[in-house]
């Protein structure tokens, strides 16, 4: 499963800098890409074309980036019709590009662009990203999710020794405990205890902090908070954020 864009319904672009922002919030980026794809698709194929793009992308958007070494590429758009899959308007597979690599024109140059890959798309288990894949759907949600290694690790190994035996796949994503899943997932993307924070930072280059499986249950649940803590730069009130997390776990192994 290509952890990029595992299906039709989203993609990721978070080694792109889509995250790499003040404001990452889903209504935001949303809007900001969809103006993106619009205003490219008319814009003409030349080099100097391309390059006033961005700077008028950089005049409409506050890309001030959170994290000054990791560039926030204007380039980003949506490369699907239904607005779904956030990717590469460069890309010699956008249609409007007739075949031609674009990519040449950003911040990296093309060799990086098209030889970048995260550390969870190259060591997260096959069995966690059909996980995650099946479970997530909407796209801000997925690139936050599939790029976090401690994240999706301790999430998986909690439900495990949580339940005592390895859970099934089917079972936990279509069944009752799927909803808990999606909970869980979902608190890396909207969580009430993130003070009304407007960020969401992406953990994809993060390489995994510990082989999860030795870790005991208080570490994972501390692994845990600790990622929905740098999603949104901010630290979660303690005792809700431990109650909540808890009963989320106990709610789901209860109705797995
Ligand atoms: S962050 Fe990883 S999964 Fe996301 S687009 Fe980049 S390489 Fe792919
Ligand atoms: S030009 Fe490079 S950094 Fe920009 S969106 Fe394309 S692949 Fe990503």
């Amino acid at each position: 499963l290509n952890l990029c864009q595992p299906d039709s319904e989203k993609s990721c672009a978070a080694c792109c800098g889509l995250y790499n922002v003040r404001d990452g919030t889903r209504e935001t980026l949303q809007s900001n890409l969809v103006r993106r794809t619009e205003l490219f698709k008319d814009t003409e194929r030349s080099m100097g074309a391309i390059v006033e793009f961005e700077s008028y992308i950089l005049s409409l958007e506050c890309l001030e980036p959170i994290e000054p070494e990791i560039h926030t590429c204007a380039y980003i758009g949506f490369i699907d019709e239904r607005f779904r899959c956030p990717g590469c308007m460069l890309h010699p597979a956008n249609p409007d590009n007739r075949g031609v690599d674009y990519r040449g024109l950003c911040h990296y140059g093309s060799l990086a662009c098209r030889s970048f890959y995260c550390p969870a798309w190259e060591s997260l288990e096959p069995e966690y990203r059909t996980l995650v894949a099946e479970t997530v759907d909407d796209w801000h949600l997925y690139g936050l999710v599939a790029t976090d290694l401690d994240f999706v690790r301790s999430v998986m190994s909690l439900i495990e020794s949580l339940l005592g035996f390895p859970p099934v796949a089917d079972r936990l994503v279509s069944g009752p405990a799927g909803d808990d899943l999606r909970a869980v997932l979902a608190l890396k993307g909207n969580s009430e205890h993130a003070g009304g924070s407007p960020m969401r930072k992406s953990r994809y280059y993060c390489k995994a902090s510990a082989p999860c499986k030795p870790l005991d249950d208080e570490a994972c649940f501390s692994a845990v908070a600790d990622c929905i803590s740098l999603t949104y730069g901010s630290e979660h009130r303690q005792l809700d954020r431990e109650s909540e997390l808890r009963d989320l776990f106990e709610r789901l192994v209860s109705r797995y």
